[in-house]
């Protein structure tokens, strides 16, 4: 048996930023249990611009969905098994969440997340933030950001997280480095540059968490199974920081008895915890995708493919945007090629995506192996207005305006999915709906909330509400989904929770 301080399960994310901080102070001992291998010394991992090639491979614990009646069923979930966690597999693209989001949170029961709480946090992140360099800014997308400004009037933003907006158009910030490409992942900014000197932060590497050790309602540690087979027991003397991610978070508090009893017992799993909320209010931010034909090859220069986008605010009265585009410089036809359109050989996509999507999904688990993937039930496009639907249908009517206006149109030969001929809702609706991917956004399987909310899985010191312990600081504890892209913000919940942890004050 080994003992540290903290025992944060999953390097990922949230998890390295954590485990960085705590071990700032060299009387503090830090176990991180990490399911995949290191990225360090990986140009796989660490260039950018090959993430499409870590989708599915041997980094992906790629969780399929259960089948989606009124979406696609066949959407994977990409979900990284490497140190970083999904900042080492994704495009990297940096929002700080609106204060709208912050302020939607607190009013849903996270007291002391409101955005004035929380925006100190973004200037603690050591991730290298910057706009997409002007090298590998695009020729088309710079010519779609000024047609989407000529289209629909909307501003051109020049720093997305220089201030807080309701719509604009323009190329994203990343974290990265451009001069390398190498990506600024929660990893390389927190872990790289000190874990071969402090020895009190130990990397378990390729180490599988399947339980948590609990006596009465407290947290004592962690059993686990090493690359090889082994079994151990970690100990944590102080707390248990589960940063799994929004999949395995629930998947790991479930297979402790921690959960939905009635789910616990019809699968055998002795109930430690009756917390009927571990795997509800599963989120996500699903998207469609409009496909063009150039008229020859695209350029070769970009950051990561999918450089520049825009928001609209469709409701004067909606809080921030509530339609979102990416611009992908590559024909992205993965799900229309199952509906039997072809994938040009050159071309480019927009792929309309829905902020705060009102369908709300589930984890749960099938079996009481831990080894089997849970089940992810996103209930796509389920919600009793239809307003998800009705989102990705107006954004593929505002997408072909944008196709019409130079300087784009100039680029584009035709449209080859849905194609010109789709054109009434019903049929734009049914396209949209079962080419629908993901932007691998997954959150709020284990949210945080209020005393009185009986599906709160924590409370807003991020402890898991009837046990000491052990606190959850992952994409999990989203109450609601930002309009805008998750990382920064899981960033910023895993700084504020070492703020918890170590009574620091950024203020
Ligand atoms: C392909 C892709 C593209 C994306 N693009 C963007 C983007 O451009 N911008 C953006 O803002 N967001 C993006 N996202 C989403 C964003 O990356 C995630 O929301 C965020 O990184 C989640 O962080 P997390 O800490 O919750 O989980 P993760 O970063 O996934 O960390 C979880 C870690 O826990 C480990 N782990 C899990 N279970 C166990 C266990 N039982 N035992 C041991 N270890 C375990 C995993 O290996 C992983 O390292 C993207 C995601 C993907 C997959």
């Amino acid at each position: 048996m080994s003992q540290y301080d903290y025992v944060v399960v999953g390097g990922g994310t949230a998890g390295s930023v954590i485990a960085s901080r705590l071990t700032e102070n060299p009387d503090v001992t830090v176990a991180v249990i990490e399911g995949g291998p290191s990225d360090v010394d990986r140009p796989d991992v660490l260039t950018l611009r090959r993430w499409m090639g870590l989708l599915g491979g041997d980094l992906d614990y790629d969780y399929p969905t259960t089948e989606q009646p009124r979406g696609n069923s066949h959407i994977r979930h990409s979900r990284a098994k490497v140190l970083g966690g999904c900042s080492s597999h994704n495009t990297l693209i940096a929002f700080k969440p609106l204060p709208s989001d912050w302020d939607e949170w607190a009013a849903n029961g996270a007291e002391g997340w409101d955005a004035a709480a929380m925006d100190p946090y973004f200037g603690k992140l050591l991730n290298n933030v910057v706009p997409v360099d002007e090298k590998d800014r695009n020729a088309i997308a710079r010519d779609f950001v000024d047609a989407a400004q000529a289209a629909l009037g909307v501003p051109r933003v020049e720093g997305f997280n220089k201030k807080p907006f309701d719509d604009g158009v323009g190329f994203f910030d990343l974290a990265y480095h451009p001069e390398n490409n190498k990506r600024s992942s929660a990893s390389v900014a927190y872990l790289h540059p000190v874990m071969d000197q402090r020895p009190n932060l130990h990397i378990l590497l390729e180490t599988w968490a399947y339980r948590l050790e609990l006596e009465g309602t407290r947290a004592r540690g962690v059993h686990v199974r090493t690359k090889d087979g082994e079994e151990q027991y970690i100990e944590a003397a102080r707390e248990v920081l589960v940063c799994a991610g929004a999949v395995d978070t629930p998947r790991l508090l479930m297979h402790s008895g921690i959960g939905p009893r009635k789910d616990l017992e019809a699968l055998g799993i002795p109930v430690v915890h009756d917390l009927p909320g571990v795997g509800e209010n599963l989120l996500d931010h699903p998207e469609s995708v409009i496909v063009w034909e150039t008229n020859g090859p695209i350029p070769e220069n970009s950051a990561m493919d999918s450089d520049a986008g825009l928001f609209v605010r469709r409701d004067p009265e909606h809080q921030g945007p509530d339609l979102m585009f990416h611009f992908y410089q590559i024909p992205f036809t993965d799900n229309p090629e199952r509906l039997g359109y072809q994938r040009p050989e050159h071309g480019v996509s927009m792929t309309p995506n829905i902020p705060k999507p009102k369908s709300r999904g589930r984890v749960y688990l099938t079996s009481a192996d831990p080894e089997v993937k849970p089940a992810l039930d996103f209930r796509y496009f389920t919600d009793e207005d239809d307003y998800d639907g009705r989102t990705l249908v107006d954004g593929i009517k505002i997408a072909r305006e944008i196709a019409k206006t130079e300087p784009l149109a100039n680029w584009l030969k035709r449209e080859v999915a849905p194609g010109p001929d789709v054109n009434d809702d019903e049929a734009l609706s049914e396209y949209a709906r079962k080419v629908a991917h993901t932007v691998y956004h997954p959150a709020g399987t284990c949210r945080m909330g209020s005393s009185t909310d009986e599906l709160a899985v924590v409370a807003p010191d991020l402890k898991i509400r009837g046990l000491d312990g052990i606190r959850i600081a992952d994409a999990s504890v989203f109450p609601t989904m930002p309009a805008v892209n998750p990382m920064i913000g899981v960033l910023m919940v895993g700084e504020k929770c070492a703020e918890l942890l170590t009574g620091s004050d950024v203020r």
